[in-house]
């Protein structure tokens, strides 16, 4: 039996791709997709994870606030600033800032923070700072930011409310839609085989993240954490992560995906296997080597103590391994530079068509 990979599709056929039903021609469709629009460049982000405290308890989160054995750090403005400079001498022309929902941070500190960043380096600023009022992400556009990260991790919302005890489905999608309506690049995502998840869970995520036109879209696999409730839980498989991957890369054609760090946790190599399934981004760790390990959302995460240059330097003879480029572009989403009519000229300016 056949099955074409042409959308629409129902939950059955996007069950059967998941399934296995044929690899080969999923992962050369999702290759040749991302090949179309961009070519084998990859846009490179530079992630600063500068609090690894947060308010939340989700259940599969080695940083949640109930768990006393992690070592907690802050950067202070300062530091996160030296990092940013660090980046731009890598070349690496975004930053993103990245932590747990810490309240020790004022909105204030972090939009002159982000004010600072882009008058200092002209890098553009991502920012993956969880659940915020509206005015708290107003206030951090209108100081720079051009992108924002909020992961729904899953469409089930029944999944979402035992994994997330105290948040709410219904008030993470509204964020983001305040995300774009405040013209944000926005960002989403799930985890695969999160503890209780089905298939037709897995095909509703899929077709529920593709519904919202996202310009970043960051998949990865579930991985259990032994200090959470859910240690005895499994491992999301890598194999069904690719497929989920190659999926939405398909149906989501102009969206920057990045084949993430937890990818290279699940098995050595996954992070370039999921380069080969479509994906286009890879998000190395800035965060200093003395802290860098203590942001440990699941096992494995920014394990090496290597120096940030070792890991931008791995990171970079992996893709010109592998046949790509490394590309020194801003790397902005074709979807939001259609949606406003812009395109970026050579030396990386934003004009109007
Ligand atoms: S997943 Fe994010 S919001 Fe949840 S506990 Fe971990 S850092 Fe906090």
């Amino acid at each position: 039996m056949t099955i074409d990979l042409l959308p629409p599709w129902s939950e059955a056929k996007c069950i059967a791709w998941l399934q296995g039903h044929d690899d080969k021609t999923l992962f050369q469709t999702a290759d040749a997709v991302r090949r179309q629009v961009f070519g084998e460049e990859v846009y490179i982000r530079g992630v600063i994870e500068f609090t690894n405290h947060c308010r939340n308890r989700c259940l599969y989160c080695g940083l949640r606030a109930p768990n006393r054995k992690v070592q907690r750090y802050r950067l202070s403005s300062a530091e996160i600033l030296t990092v940013a400079s660090r980046a731009v001498e890598f070349g690496i022309h975004t930053i993103v800032l990245q932590g747990g929902e810490d309240p020790a941070y004022r909105s204030e500190e972090i939009a002159d923070l982000i004010e600072t960043i882009r008058k200092k380096y002209g890098v553009a600023i991502t920012l993956s700072l969880g659940e915020q009022s509206a005015a708290t992400y107003r206030l951090w556009r209108e100081a720079g930011a051009d992108r924002y990260l909020l992961r729904m991790e899953t469409w089930s919302q029944e999944l979402y409310q035992r994994l997330r005890p105290g948040r709410q489905w219904q008030k993470r999608l509204e964020c983001l839609q305040i995300l774009h309506e405040l013209n944000y690049e926005v960002g989403s995502g799930f985890m695969v085989g999160l503890p209780g998840e089905s298939l037709a869970d897995l095909a509703n995520s899929i077709m529920g993240l593709t519904k919202l036109e996202l310009d970043m879209i960051g998949i990865g696999p579930y991985l259990v954490h032994p200090e959470t409730p859910l240690r005895y839980a499994t491992n999301g498989s890598l194999e069904l992560t690719l497929r989920t991957l190659a999926l939405v890369r398909i149906l989501n054609p102009l969206a920057n995906m990045p084949s993430t760090s937890a990818m290279e946790c699940a098995r050595r190599g996954g992070r370039l296997r999921g380069l080969q399934v479509g994906m286009n981004v890879i998000m190395p760790s800035l965060t200093p080597e003395n802290v860098k390990e203590l942001y440990r959302i699941y096992p494995g995460k920014n394990a090496q103590s290597d120096s940030v240059e070792h890991s931008v330097a791995a990171v970079q003879q992996m893709i010109t391994a592998a046949g790509y480029h490394w590309s020194d572009s801003i790397g902005m989403s074709p979807n939001w530079l259609r949606r406003n009519r812009k395109i970026i000229t050579q030396s990386n300016h934003i004009t109007q068509e």
